[in-house]
């Protein structure tokens, strides 16, 4: 089962239908708590900042740093970004910008073979679209991890010179077979006593090209029986001849993760460094090695803490890059901004909203153990948001004929539409009426069922008396009396018949003393213009992809929804013609939709529907 949020920010029925789109007030949390402490304490009061990353040596004498605290976002630009990091963005950069400080945007490009320039730019759009800037205190702060590769090395060389690091030359086999266990101790490699010479000799050798790839690798030194096995000797140097997106061939040797991380996150001053829990237990070697750095006087004090949050867990959808580049490299999707995808530049062409993605991370919160969310809790979100900036108009995606047999041939004239039913101020639209009009089909029924109140021909009652056709009202428009049908061989209803009354066109003087219970859309058949509209639905089937019932992990492609996308071909009004990407409207009882595509003859938009009105996954 899936859970709601632990948090009572959590809970969708307490916000109004029509919530503001600007910033809720941020509801507090234990990393905000942890903050507010640190600046009343001035833990990291005594720092100073050299206008840009660097050792202590740099920041040495320089001016106390501007920033009050500094957090960062972290990607390895190996993938696009997906609502998962959209949670990360908006805890980092929402801590920054709430207590006076920075959030940097850090490309942790410390593995040449899997990065692109490609992922880095659409990373950097993404997290822009979603609001946040690294703009702060007169500088850009958008930093590689790849431009710290000397510090890195010389801290390497360091640790070897401290006794702390030393050259491996087991095979990757080897060493695991002597890491030991959670509940057994590891063996000392009979590499681990190294001379300090020997080592440097060794570890200059890999910078240098002389060995071949996995020949060696180099570890700290610190206890094969610590029962964190991170603690056991972890890896921190290895060779790999693989040319790297913005360093070239430079390096044929590269950091590894938990190695570089905490000190990419030290030579640029940040104070909080937030992860997901899966780093908990990599919490100690951050502090270790940090630790080891300051002591030699390589980094400035105080050395940043690493703190975990419960990272995002949504239904039925995966967020794990490894699954979304499958499902784009199997053609399961039709690329990373399939509209179906959970990344954001997906979200974007599904019309999901920026203040959207900012509302539901607050929402959710910020928590210390894992959760699942569930996807209506998002999708509330974004219907939320759009409900307040989305101008509404008509589109009949089913369509069916209606011909008022009465109303004068060639003739037509304006209705007007509010564009907002709340705001009076975005003011009507004038939309044009005339003779055929094009209806929902399943606003017709030649026998209705029981409590059918929308268009149905006359007939018989069961006492055998004739009954009328039935009278809805046009919105915005007229009353109309359903008269009869046609029908095709195959027994298809092709056009719906009826008569208008002149006198109850909507506003106009007398029009309500018309009492329907039926409201119907429509658009002019002569005016309207077909577009091709996509009804999503979930891309996952099932709420954990992948998870079987006795929890052993399976194949999260089988739980693929084959019906997860339906293509129609709608009848417009004609003001949506001129619609662009980025508009959001909601076509009246259809749903919040945005243009995704101009057709290049015509200029013309195709649309998605962003989200139903309503959630139609409830019971
Ligand atoms: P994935 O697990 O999908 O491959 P990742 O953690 O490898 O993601 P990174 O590019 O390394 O992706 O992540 C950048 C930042 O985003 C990290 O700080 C990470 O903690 C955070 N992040 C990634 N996934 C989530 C998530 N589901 N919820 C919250 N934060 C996340
Ligand atoms: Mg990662």
């Amino acid at each position: 089962m899936s859970k709601k949020p632990a948090s009572p920010a959590g809970s969708t029925a307490a916000s109004p239908a029509s919530a503001s789109p600007a910033p809720a007030p941020a509801a507090s949390n234990f990393i905000r708590h942890i903050v507010e402490e640190d600046l009343a304490r001035g833990t990291n009061a005594s720092r100073t900042w050299d206008c840009r990353p660097g050792s202590a040596a740099k920041h040495a004498g320089k001016p106390a740093d501007p920033a009050k605290i500094r957090t960062r976002f972290p990607p390895e630009p190996n993938g696009y970004l997906h609502f998962g990091h959209a949670k990360s963005i908006c805890l980092n950069f929402g801590l920054a910008r709430d207590y006076g400080g920075v959030c940097h945007m850090r490309f942790d490009d410390t593995n040449p073979e899997k990065e692109e320039q490609e992922y880095v730019d659409a990373i950097l759009d993404a997290v822009k679209w979603l609001g946040f800037g690294w703009d702060a205190f007169g500088t850009e702060h958008l930093y590689f991890a790849s431009d710290y590769f000397d510090f890195m090395y010389d801290a390497a060389e360091y640790l070897i010179e401290t006794g702390n690091a030393y050259v491996e030359s087991l095979s990757a086999e080897q060493m695991r077979a002597l890491r030991g266990t959670l509940t057994e101790a590891g063996k000392p490699s009979p590499y681990r006593e190294r001379s300090v010479a020997e080592n440097l000799e060794l570890f200059r050798g890999m910078r240098e090209g002389r060995y071949a790839d996995g020949e060696h690798v180099l570890r700290t030194k610190i206890d094969m029986s610590s029962p964190n096995i991170n603690l056991r000797d972890p890896a921190i140097y290895r060779i790999r001849r693989a040319t790297h997106h913005r360093t070239g061939d430079t390096w044929c040797i590269y950091p590894m993760y938990t190695f570089a991380h905490p000190i990419e996150d030290a030579l640029e001053n940040i104070t909080h460094s937030i992860c997901t829990l899966e780093f908990e237990d990599q919490r100690p070697f951050y502090d270790w090695l940090l630790e080891k750095l300051a002591e030699g006087g390589l980094l400035q004090r105080p050395v940043p803490r690493q703190y975990e949050f419960a990272r995002l867990n949504l239904t039925y959808v995966v967020l794990s890059k490894r699954k979304l580049i499958e499902l784009v490299e199997e053609k399961l999707v039709d690329g990373w901004d399939d509209p179906r995808m959970p990344t954001l530049v997906g979200a974007r062409r599904r019309g999901y909203t920026p203040e959207g993605f900012r509302l539901f991370a607050e929402r959710i919160g910020v928590s210390k153990s894992d959760s699942w969310i569930d996807y209506s809790t998002l999708e509330e979100c974004m219907r939320e948001d759009l409900n307040d900036r989305a101008a509404r108009r008509t589109a009949v995606l089913d369509p069916l004929k209606l011909i008022i047999d009465n109303y004068p041939e060639g003739k037509e004239e304006e209705c007007h539409a509010p564009n907002h039913p709340q705001k009076p101020d975005w003011g009507k639209r004038a939309v044009p009426f005339a003779k055929e009009l094009w209806i929902e089909r399943e606003d017709f029924m030649e026998t209705p069922t029981k409590g059918y109140f929308r268009l149905f021909p006359p007939g018989v009652n069961p006492a055998g008396e004739p009954t009328p056709g039935n009278k809805v009202r046009l919105r915005y428009g007229f009353v109309i009396e359903c008269t009869g049908w046609d029908k095709d061989a195959a027994g298809n209803v092709t056009a719906v018949h009826c008569n208008y009354f002149a006198d109850s066109k909507s506003g106009t003087p007398g029009s309500d003393t018309y009492k329907v219970k039926g409201n119907i859309h429509w658009v002019s058949a002569r005016h309207a213009f077909a577009a091709e509209v996509k009804l999503y639905d979930r891309l996952f089937k099932v709420p954990h992809p992948g998870r079987s019932v006795d929890g052993v992990e399976r194949d999260f492609i089988l739980d693929l929804n084959p019906e997860s996308v339906k293509t129609m071909t709608a009848q417009l009004e004609p003001s949506l013609r001129t619609a662009k990407p980025g508009e959001h409207y909601q076509f009246e009882r259809h749903g919040y939709f945005v243009p995704d595509r101009l057709d290049p003859v015509t200029g013309e938009p195709d649309f998605n529907r962003s989200v139903t009105l309503k959630d139609a996954w409830q019971k």
